[in-house]
C-alpha cells in the first residue's frame, strides 16, 4: 500500500489517458471516467448580485438556502439554510412524491424567510450522476446512495423539480441551473479566489456503518471537477471558451486500470461491498472505505498471530465495525496511544502498547495511500489545465469540500505535499468551501443569471448589425435608385453617389506597349512604379515601384506641400531607376472622387479616408502636379491620364478576361467603377459605345437614405472622423472603419460592465488602435481563443476567457455587415448591367483589389454568397486584381497614348 513517486506519477498518467478516453466521441462510451459536461461556463467574476435560492439533494442532509450577493466590490454574500428531513418513504417511493416533497419544502422555506412575493432564481443541487444537455437540464443516469426513487431514473429531474413547482401558484420561481456538489464546490471557492478552476470532494460519506448504506452504493463519495477548454470536450457543440467537466473519477480503474496496485484487502472489500466491480478508485480514497480496510488488515494480521495475541473479537469480525471517525482518532498522534487504546478496546481486542502502535500504524498507511492516489489524480488534472493553457508554469486554486479533508488530522496536508511533489510546476493552492453545495448551486445560479443578463445586452447592442435579406434588398434598391440620380442630368449635381466620367472608354486589346511611369497616391502607401507593356507573342508586364511614407503632417498640411512631396518621391525614384532624362509618359492612380472633363483633367470633389490637404477640392489635380514639376524645374513629365484605382483595377483584369467591366476596391475604401453604355450617361455628349463610371458609392447614404440601419456606433466613428457627415456607406464597409466601429462597440459594452470587468483602459481609448488587420486575426477559425487574448493583450486589452468570445463575436458581426452591405451595392450594379444588355442572364467578372477583400478569413465569402442571393440572374466571377492601381495605370496611359497618336495621324 506504500506508493512511490514513480508509481504516482505512472498513475497520473494513466488517469491522464483515462480523461482523454472521457472526452472523445468514440471512446466515451466505454470510458470508465465519463466525463460529464455540466454546462458550466463561467465562473464568477465578482460582478455577481441577487437574492438566490437553492435546494440540495443527495449530500447527507436535504437542506434549502437563500444567497444573498453583493457586487459590493468585497466579494461578500450572506447565507440562510435551513435543513429537512429525507424520510424513508419519500427516497424510496415515487417520483411525483419526491418532488412534491421537494417543492413543498422549499415553500415552507420561502414562507419562513417571507419570500413568497418574490420571483428568485432557483439552483439544484442534485448529487447523482446526471447527463447534461444545458445547463438547467438533467437526465438521471442512476440513483446512487440510500435514494431509490421510482419513475426517475433517465428523465430530466428539473422539468420535474419545475412541474412540481408550478402546482403552488403562490410562488413564483425559475429553475436555472442544475449542479453537482463538486461544480458547486468550484464555483462557492470560484466566488472568493478566481484563480478557482478545480472543484475536489473528499467526502466523509454517510455517518453510520455501511452495511446502513444504499443498496445500489456508488456514492459520491470523491469527485473532481475542472474547467476543460471546449474544443476538447467532443460531446458538446461548439469550440469556443471553456466548460466545467464533472469527471466522476471514482470509477476510474473499473476496466482494469489499476489493478496491478489493488491488494488482496482492495479486493475482498470490493466484493462485500453492495456494487461489486464498480467505483475501484473511490474504494481506495474515499472515507466509507477506508475504516473497513482497516479492519480488513487488523483480521489478517490477527488471524496470522500478528496482533491481539491472536484472539479475534466478533466486532473485528463484523463488516463496518471500524469507521473513518475511528481512523482519524487513531491517527491523533498528538494523543498518543490513549484513542487508538480506548477504540480497539471497545472492539474488544484488549491491545498491548504494541498492538497499538502496529495499528496506528496501519490506518496511517492506509489512509497515506488514500491522500496519495487522490493527488496522483488531481496532479493530472492540473497538468492538463497547464498543458491546455500552454504555459510553463502555472498558478492556480483548487476548490475541496468533504469531511475526509476537513475532519483528518493529516490528510489535507499530506495531499498538498504530495501534489506539490508531482507537479512542481504548478503552484497550487488549496482553499477549503465553507458553505458547501447550496452555496455552490446558488453561486452557479447566480453565474447564470449574470450571464443571461449579460447575454441579452450584449444582443440588444449587436442587433442592429444583423440585417435581415428584407434589409439588404432595400439597400440594393436604394443604391439602385442613387446610381440613376448620378448619371441624370437633373439630379447629378446634388446625388451622393457621384457617377463620375472617367473618360476610359475601352478595355486594352493586347497591342498596347511601352514604358510609361505610375503613380499610386490615396492608400495605404504612396507608390512610384515604372511598367513595361510588351505585346505581340512576348505579350508582359514588368513593373519596378518603391513605396514612399506620406508623413501625417503632410496628408493634413497644405495642398503645395503635398505635391511637392510627391514630386520629391518621383525625382528619387528616377534617380533611382536611372532614368531621370527620359520623358515618360505618366498614369497618375488617385483613389478620390474627381470630376473629369477629359482623361487628362480631374478636379477633386472632396478628400476621402485619411487625406485632408488644404487648398486641393475644386482644383485640378494634375495641375497641381504639373506645378509642383514645374516649381521643381529637375525634370518633365507627360502626364497622360488620372485614375481612378477601382478603374486601374478593372483594366489590369480587363488585360486578362475581356468580361471584366466592373472594379472593385474593399481596402482602406471602399469604392467601385463599371462600364456604362455612353446613351445612359446623361452629363457626357454622345450616345455611341461606353464608358468607365467611377461610382464613387462610398457618399451613398449622405442624404440620409440608409440612416435606418446606421448604429449609434457608426455614428459616433462618423463624428469622430475627418469628414464628419461625408462617406457614409464607406464608413460601414471599408477597413480604415471597421476596427474603429468594434472599438466603439468595446467602450459601450465596457461602459455596461459587460467587457473587460467594467474598466475602460487607457488603450482602449485610443482612436485607431483596433486595426482592421486585428479583426481578420481575431475572425481566423484557426485561432484559438488563447489567441485572441494574446492579441487582445497585445493591444492593451487585458481580457478574460469571456471578454475574448465577446470581442470575436463583435467583430464577426462588424465585418459580417461590412460584406453584406458591400454585396447588396455590388448586387446593384450588376442587376444594371444585366438590364443595360437586356439579358435573362448575365455573365461577368469583377476585378477585385483591396486587403480587405484579400485577407479578412470571411469577408470575400459573405460578399460573394450575399451577391448571389440578390442579385440570383447574375453569374459573377471574382477575379483578384494584382497591383491595381499600378498597372491599370500604366494600361490607360498606354490606351490613351494609343488612341491619341490615332488621332494625331
Ligand atoms: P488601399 O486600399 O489603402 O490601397 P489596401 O487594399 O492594401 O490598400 O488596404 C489597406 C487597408 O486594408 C488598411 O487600411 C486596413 O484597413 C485594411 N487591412 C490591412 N490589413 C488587413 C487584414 N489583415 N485584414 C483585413 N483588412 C486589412
Ligand atoms: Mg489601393
Amino acid at each position: 500500500m506504500r506508493l512511490s513517486d514513480d508509481v504516482l506519477l505512472d498513475v497520473m498518467a494513466r488517469f491522464q489517458a483515462e480523461m482523454v478516453k472521457g472526452l472523445g466521441r468514440d471512446t466515451n462510451p466505454t470510458a470508465t471516467v465519463k466525463m460529464l459536461p455540466s454546462f458550466v461556463r463561467s465562473l464568477p467574476d465578482g460582478s455577481e448580485k441577487g437574492d438566490f435560492l437553492a435546494v440540495d439533494l443527495g449530500g447527507s442532509q436535504f437542506r434549502a438556502h437563500r444567497v444573498k450577493v453583493f457586487d459590493d466590490g468585497k466579494q461578500s454574500s450572506q447565507l440562510e439554510s435551513k435543513f429537512y428531513p429525507t424520510p424513508k418513504e419519500v427516497i424510496q417511493g415515487n417520483g411525483a412524491e419526491l418532488f412534491d416533497y421537494v417543492a413543498d419544502c422549499l415553500l415552507d422555506f420561502m414562507e419562513t424567510k417571507n419570500l413568497k412575493h418574490k420571483k428568485l432564481p432557483l439552483g439544484f443541487t442534485f448529487s447523482f450522476p446526471c447527463k447534461q444537455t444545458k445547463l438547467e437540464e438533467g437526465i438521471l443516469l442512476a440513483w446512487t446512495k440510500h435514494f431509490k426513487v421510482r419513475g426517475v431514473q433517465d428523465t430530466d429531474v428539473v422539468g420535474s423539480l419545475r412541474k412540481a413547482l408550478q402546482k403552488h401558484k403562490d410562488i413564483d420561481v425559475d429553475v436555472l441551473a442544475l449542479v453537482n456538489d463538486t461544480v458547486g464546490t468550484m464555483m462557492t471557492c470560484g466566488y472568493d479566489d478566481q484563480r478557482c478552476e478545480v472543484g475536489l470532494i473528499i467526502a466523509l460519506g454517510q455517518t453510520g456503518n455501511l452495511s446502513a448504506l444504499a443498496p445500489t452504493c456508488t456514492g459520491t463519495g470523491t469527485n473532481a471537477c475542472y474547467m476543460e477548454e471546449m474544443r476538447h470536450i467532443d460531446l458538446v457543440e461548439g469550440d469556443e471558451g471553456r466548460m466545467c467537466i464533472n469527471t466522476e473519477w471514482g470509477a476510474f480503474g473499473d476496466d482494469g486500470a489499476l489493478d496491478d496496485l489493488r491488494t488482496e484487502f482492495d479486493r475482498e472489500l470490493d466484493l462485500g461491498s453492495l456494487n461489486p466491480g464498480k467505483q475501484l478508485f473511490e474504494k481506495m480514497i474515499s472515507s466509507l472505505y477506508l475504516g473497513e480496510l482497516v479492519r480488513l488488515i487488523l483480521l489478517k494480521m490477527t488471524k496470522e498471530g500478528l496482533l491481539f495475541n491472536g484472539k479475534v473479537s466478533t466486532a473485528l469480525l463484523t463488516k463496518g465495525k471500524i469507521e473513518m471517525k475511528h481512523v482519524s482518532a487513531m491517527e491523533k498522534y498528538k494523543e498518543g496511544l490513549s484513542n487508538t487504546k480506548e477504540i480497539l478496546t471497545e472492539l474488544n481486542l484488549f491491545p498491548s502498547e504494541e498492538d497499538c502502535i502496529a495499528v496506528q500504524h496501519v490506518c496511517t498507511i492506509v489512509s497515506f495511500r488514500s491522500a496519495n492516489l487522490c493527488a496522483a489524480a488531481l496532479a493530472a488534472i492540473l497538468t492538463r489545465l497547464r498543458e491546455n493553457k500552454k504555459l510553463l508554469r502555472m498558478r492556480t486554486t483548487v476548490g475541496i469540500d468533504g469531511g475526509l479533508y476537513k475532519t483528518h488530522p493529516q490528510y489535507a496536508k499530506r495531499l498538498h505535499k504530495v501534489v506539490r511533489r508531482l507537479v512542481p510546476n504548478c503552484d497550487v493552492r488549496f482553499l477549503l468551501s465553507v458553505s458547501g453545495s447550496g452555496k455552490g448551486a446558488a453561486m452557479v445560479t447566480a453565474v447564470a443569471y449574470r450571464l443571461a443578463a449579460q447575454r441579452k445586452q450584449i444582443n440588444a447592442a449587436l442587433a442592429p448589425f444583423l440585417l435581415s435579406l428584407e434589409t439588404l434588398r432595400e439597400v440594393k434598391n436604394k443604391m439602385r435608385t442613387e446610381l440613376e440620380y448620378g448619371l441624370k442630368r437633373e439630379t447629378q449635381a446634388s446625388a451622393t453617389v457621384k457617377m463620375l466620367p472617367t473618360y476610359v472608354c475601352g478595355t486594352p486589346d493586347g497591342t498596347e506597349k511601352g514604358k510609361f511611369l505610375a503613380l499610386d497616391l490615396g492608400g495605404t502607401n504612396f507608390r512610384v512604379l515604372l511598367v513595361k507593356i510588351r505585346s505581340g507573342r512576348r505579350r508582359s508586364v514588368q513593373m519596378y515601384n518603391k513605396i514612399f511614407a506620406i508623413p501625417l503632417e503632410i496628408m493634413q498640411g497644405t495642398g503645395e506641400e503635398l505635391f511637392d512631396h510627391i514630386v520629391q518621391c518621383i525625382a528619387d525614384f528616377l534617380e533611382y531607376m536611372g532614368i531621370k532624362g527620359a520623358r515618360l509618359p505618366l498614369g497618375f492612380t488617385f483613389s478620390f472622387p474627381c470630376r473629369q472633363a477629359s482623361i487628362d483633367k480631374g478636379t477633386l470633389v472632396g478628400w476621402t479616408k485619411g487625406f485632408k490637404a488644404t487648398d486641393c477640392e475644386g482644383e485640378d489635380v494634375v495641375d497641381m502636379l504639373r506645378e509642383a514639376i514645374r516649381r521643381r524645374n529637375e525634370f518633365d513629365l507627360d502626364i497622360v491620364a488620372v485614375v481612378n484605382d477601382t478603374v486601374g483595377t478593372m483594366m489590369t483584369c480587363g488585360y486578362e478576361d475581356p468580361n471584366c467591366e466592373i472594379g472593385l476596391i474593399a481596402g482602406t475604401g471602399s469604392n467601385v467603377c463599371y462600364m456604362e453604355d455612353m446613351k445612359n450617361i446623361e452629363i457626357v455628349e454622345g450616345n455611341e459605345g461606353k464608358m468607365c463610371i467611377n461610382t464613387e458609392w462610398g457618399g451613398f447614404g449622405d442624404n440620409g437614405c440608409i440612416d435606418n440601419i446606421r448604429t449609434k456606433y457608426d455614428k459616433e466613428v462618423d463624428e469622430g472622423s475627418l469628414n464628419p457627415g461625408k462617406q457614409r456607406y464607406e464608413k460601414m464597409t471599408s477597413g480604415m472603419y471597421l476596427g474603429e466601429i468594434v472599438r466603439q462597440i468595446l467602450i459601450d459594452l465596457t461602459k455596461q460592465g459587460l467587457l473587460f470587468r467594467g474598466q475602460i483602459s487607457e488603450s482602449l481609448r485610443k482612436r485607431g488602435i483596433f486595426e482592421t488587420k486585428f479583426l481578420s486575426q481575431i475572425e481566423s477559425d484557426r485561432l484559438a481563443l488563447l489567441q485572441v487574448r494574446r492579441i487582445l493583450q497585445q493591444l492593451g486589452l487585458d481580457s478574460t476567457c469571456e471578454d475574448s468570445i465577446i470581442v470575436k463575436e463583435v467583430c464577426g458581426a462588424v465585418s459580417k455587415r461590412a460584406a453584406q452591405l458591400c454585396g447588396a451595392g455590388l448586387a446593384a450594379i450588376v442587376e444594371k448591367k444585366r438590364e443595360n444588355r437586356g439579358v435573362e442572364h448575365l455573365q461577368i467578372t469583377v476585378g477585385v483589389d483591396g486587403t480587405l477583400y484579400k485577407l479578412h478569413p470571411h469577408f470575400s465569402r459573405v460578399l460573394r454568397e450575399t451577391v448571389k442571393e440578390l442579385a440570383p440572374q447574375c453569374d459573377v466571377t471574382f477575379m483578384l486584381s494584382e497591383d491595381g492601381s499600378g498597372k491599370g495605370a500604366a494600361l490607360i496611359t498606354a490606351v490613351a497614348k494609343r488612341l491619341h497618336n490615332v488621332g494625331q495621324k
